[in-house]
């Protein structure tokens, strides 16, 4: 497989050649199509195996398909959040919404805002009033701003959990749970994990809809 057969959209093609992803990793290749048919996926994928930009590329192209039709159709969903990504640490949240802005350079109406602990709190919140796309974020600060009532996830058709793993072993269980009550109970979502132990299985299976089990 190479990326060629993806069909890809032609800016995105483009973006991913600057940064020289020009095969697919192992993980990419299996998470790739069943992300963006709009499978649930559960994948056991360490760092540097690619995890991001698996899941990215199918959170990009989804979302911009969204946007592209919400647009010419004059339906607003386009100026609310559509992805929200959620990853333990600021530092992991601020390398994925790098890579996203990387893979989206170009594409009109896509926008991102990283929404972590640690940095000042309103302009998290004025770069949410100018309508986001794609949210990246760590579970206390983004709930912190849900019960503000500073953003609507009503919209949210793609969810994405990064080291989930890591997220339990922080104590963040509760925080992300509350979260995903407040999504669309109809949407995707692709959970990543460095390893895939019994409790974390039986979390993901309590939260995927017939998922694709991608273990390389
Ligand atoms: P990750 O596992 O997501 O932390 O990615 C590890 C590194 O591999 C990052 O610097 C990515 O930019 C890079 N990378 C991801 N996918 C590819 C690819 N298909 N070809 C080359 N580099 C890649």
């Amino acid at each position: 497989l190479e990326f060629f057969h993806c069909g890809f959209n032609d800016t995105v093609s483009a973006n991913m050649s600057v940064v020289k992803y020009d095969m697919p990793t192992a993980v990419q290749m299996q998470v790739l199509p069943a992300g963006m048919m709009g499978r649930d996926v559960m994948a056991a994928a360490p760092t540097g195996s690619g995890k991001t930009a698996a899941f990215l590329l199918p959170v990009v192209l989804n979302v911009f398909r969204t946007v592209s039709s919400a647009i010419g159709g004059r339906d607003p969903r386009w100026t609310h959040p559509l992805a929200l990504i959620l990853a333990p640490t600021r530092e992991l949240c601020m390398q994925v919404e790098d890579q996203a802005k990387q893979l989206m350079k170009g594409l009109p109406h896509m926008r991102t805002a990283l929404l972590v602990g640690g940095l000042p709190l309103p302009p998290q919140v004025h770069r949410l009033q100018q309508g986001v796309q794609v949210l990246v974020a760590t579970p206390g600060r983004l709930l912190d701003i849900l019960h503000r009532k500073d953003v609507s996830l009503e919209c949210v058709e793609v969810l994405v959990v990064d080291e989930l793993d890591t997220m339990l072993h922080l104590g963040f269980r509760e925080q992300v749970l509350e979260i995903i009550d407040s999504l669309p109970s109809q949407r995707q979502t692709m959970m990543f994990s460095a390893t895939i132990p019994q409790p974390i299985e039986t979390l993901a299976s309590s939260i995927l809809n017939n998922p694709v089990y991608v273990l390389v």
